[in-house]
């Protein structure tokens, strides 16, 4: 697929040097006879296989219990780096300049990858921005000592 050749290109030393969709940080789960393509973006490392996996029935079709995971887990060989093992993970393809949109995106002829900046996040952000300068002006106002020694109270009465 178009999104693994071109994450692995672009993740070879030196970049675009080769291409090896099993050293893509995205991997399409296919089962062509029941018609089941499932993107998945690689996520972080699992050291052990979770318990309580279930089966996922959507729109009548059945996928694996690790079909959805991102997980480089020991349950597969799914987000490794086939010659050393080591787990790979989606780094939304780094780089400086910054890309406009990840490239599995922008290789996608078939729109099936869409990216999106969620408000949530940025509002979030923002918020903990201002969190962040309110508690340095506090700091300057009446030392980092002092400010430190009240949240640690407070956080000892709110265990009490
Ligand atoms: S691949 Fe994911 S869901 Fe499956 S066992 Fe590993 S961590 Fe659990
Ligand atoms: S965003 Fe970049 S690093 Fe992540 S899966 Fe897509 S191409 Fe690979």
């Amino acid at each position: 697929m178009a999104c693994e050749v071109i994450c692995s290109a672009f993740h070879a030393t030196p970049k675009y040097s080769s291409n090896n969709p099993a050293r893509s940080r995205i991997r399409v789960i296919r089962d062509p006879i029941a018609d089941i393509y499932v993107p998945v973006y690689a996520g972080e490392y699992a050291v052990a296989e979770c318990a309580g996996r279930d089966k996922y029935i959507i729109d009548g079709k059945e996928y694996d219990e690790c079909a959805f995971c991102r997980a480089s887990c020991p349950s597969r060989d799914v987000f490794k780096e086939p010659d050393s093992g080591l787990p790979l993970k989606c780094d939304m393809c780094e780089s400086d300049p910054p890309q406009e949109k990840p490239l599995c995106v922008q290789w996608c002829l078939n729109e099936a990858l869409i990216y999106e900046v969620r408000e949530e996040e940025k509002e979030n952000e923002e918020k903990l921005e201002e969190l962040e300068i309110g508690l340095e002006s506090l700091a300057n106002k009446y030392g980092l000592h002092k400010i430190t020694d009240i949240v640690t109270r407070m956080s000892v009465s709110k265990k009490g």
